[in-house]
């Protein structure tokens, strides 16, 4: 169930990563998302809501939800940047060092991610 690897991701996050915390109330699924398009926003942050793709609605393979558990990462990248920062990686999308950083992050806690989505 794709809400609740929402909820364990940010869980994790907030243990490990503190400052990228995030509300769960802040967090909405509901970018359209078309299968047969060549590539689709996975996430868009505003200071005030973290919204991310309904690619991750339903259940979600172990690769799916590591690819939104980095989504996930990225996005509370933006959402904790300060607002200057947060509006100019809004106007530049290509933001490699966001990518990285929420990269290094999934490939540090992604074991961890998958082991707490498997418990009851
Ligand atoms: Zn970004």
């Amino acid at each position: 169930m794709s809400w609740q690897d929402v909820v364990v991701a940010e869980k994790l996050i907030t243990e490990k990563v503190p400052e990228l915390a995030v509300s769960l109330s802040s967090i909405v699924m509901d970018i359209p998302y078309d299968p047969k398009a060549k590539s689709n926003i996975v996430g868009r942050t505003l200071p005030w809501k973290l919204r991310l793709s309904r690619k991750y609605e339903g259940v979600l393979s172990d690769a799916v939800a590591v690819d939104l558990f980095n989504t996930l990462i990225h996005e509370s990248i933006h959402k904790c940047s300060n607002l200057f920062k947060a509006i100019w990686d809004f106007l530049h999308p290509l933001h490699p060092e966001v990518y990285k950083r929420a990269d290094e992050l999934t490939a540090l806690l992604k074991d961890e991610y998958l082991a707490r989505r498997r418990m009851p």
